[in-house]
């Protein structure tokens, strides 16, 4: 077993203390060290576990294992069980966590004001989510923002006490400031460690808090999605908010400066910018559908006789892959044979190999070949097959192993 400083003083930051067990993980790459107590805080209840030195190597995870807490060192040598070691946790990363699960516990107490309950807490690497228990309106959400940004400016003591359940439940009986309790796993056992905001929520925790709300100022709202019919809310506090609410700046000038405009104008001329493209890119492909009796053309007068049937090949320039369909049909109505068109557009290269009616080759066994060894997905009627290629690849090999293929 692990004692756990952090529960009693959560402003230790260095100590020593006695290795008991040593674990080997991933060969020596990293070795698991069990102390007899720690400071470190390791990854459980929302929270992401501590960063910093022991014995003078890098912390890289610190984790629970029952009742030990085990911390993964990289590259470390030389530990050896029964010898003293210093740890030291980084206070500007603790702090950070602090400051998010202090707010989540403020933030999640607002939205309980509005009938929404908190089922969910993920602390990520620079924002959080909580998972409520039903849709959020806009104006809820605004108002639990405010409501929980009024709670931080106040600056009221956050206190953590030991509590028996029975004790608890008589204390908050009837109150609706006490959350959490029905959440605490089965067969529990022994003392609460019952985290509180003074007057306004008290929730059973293991993680790390601070000692006013207004350490956790501000609370940012930074984004709501759907998950299952209920809300998923992103937010940060304290020194991660600042830093979102600088990237976030920073995207939105560069935005406005690559349109020369001000930031306010930036959705106005984004709209517009899509709209005109959207014009564009219709004009192109009606031009391009005009000019493709002349492309038809020009390709048929370059096909190759293979076993008595028309093979009309090309490689086109369409502005999008949608063409090639139409491509292919209109060559189909000019010749007995087959037709193999490839075009690369929108980052994605498209194929069609297409058959007349009348013609017996078997195009689906070198449509299949070809997929195969170019990692390609597709498929269609046994006389007309449409596949693809995503991501970066080789066009001038495709096109001459399609046409390989469709020769043999
Ligand atoms: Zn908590």
């Amino acid at each position: 077993m692990t004692k756990r400083l952090f529960e009693t003083d959560p402003r230790t930051f260095a100590f020593t203390a006695t290795v008991t067990e040593l674990i080997e993980i991933d060969g020596d790459e990293i070795v698991g060290v069990v102390l007899d107590r720690t400071a470190f805080f390791p990854a459980s209840g929302g929270q992401r576990a501590d960063k910093g030195a022991l014995a003078g190597f890098e912390v890289t995870h610190v984790r629970e294992d029952g009742e030990k807490i085990v911390h993964e060192l990289a590259g470390a040598s030389g530990i050896e069980i029964g010898a003293q070691v210093e740890g030291r946790v980084n206070e500007r990363v603790r702090r950070n966590h602090s400051q998010q699960h202090s707010g989540q516990h403020i933030l999640s107490a607002a939205f309980d004001r509005a009938g929404l309950g908190t089922v969910g807490f993920h602390m990520g690497e620079g924002y959080c989510t909580i998972d409520l228990s039903g849709k959020a309106s806009a104006q809820a959400i605004r108002e639990a923002f405010e409501l929980a940004n009024d709670v931080v400016r106040e600056a009221r003591p956050v206190t953590v006490e030991l509590f028996e359940c029975a004790e608890l439940e008589a204390k908050f009986a009837g109150s609706r400031l006490l959350v959490g309790l029905d959440k605490l796993p089965e067969g529990h056992s022994g003392k609460i460690r019952l985290v509180s905001v003074e007057d306004f929520d008290n929730c059973p925790c293991c993680g790390t808090h601070l000692q006013k709300s207004s350490e956790a100022a501000p609370i940012v709202f930074l984004g709501e999605e759907k998950v299952r019919g209920t809300s998923r809310i992103s937010f940060a506090c304290g020194a991660w908010a600042l830093d979102e609410v600088f990237r976030r700046n920073d995207i939105l000038v560069s935005a406005a400066n690559a349109l020369g405009t001000s930031i306010a104008e930036v959705p106005k001329i984004v709209e517009s910018k899509v709209q005109s493209e959207k014009a564009l890119s219709k004009k192109l492909a009606d031009a391009e559908m005009k000019l493709l009796d002349s492309s038809v053309d020009t390709w048929i007068a370059s096909a190759e006789d293979v076993g008595g049937l028309k093979l009309v090949s090309a490689l086109c320039e369409f502005s999008s892959n949608k063409l090639l369909n139409a491509a292919a049909e209109k060559t189909l109505q000019k010749i007995e044979g087959i037709v193999f068109l490839q075009n690369r557009a929108e980052g994605r290269t498209q194929i069609v190999i297409a058959k007349s009616k009348t013609a017996s080759k078997d195009i689906k066994a070198a449509f299949d070949e070809l997929m195969k060894r170019f990692s390609g997905k597709g498929g269609g009627r046994p006389d007309f097959i449409q596949g693809g290629f995503a991501g970066d690849v080789d066009d001038s090999a495709i096109f001459a192993a399609g046409k390989e293929l469709l020769r043999g």
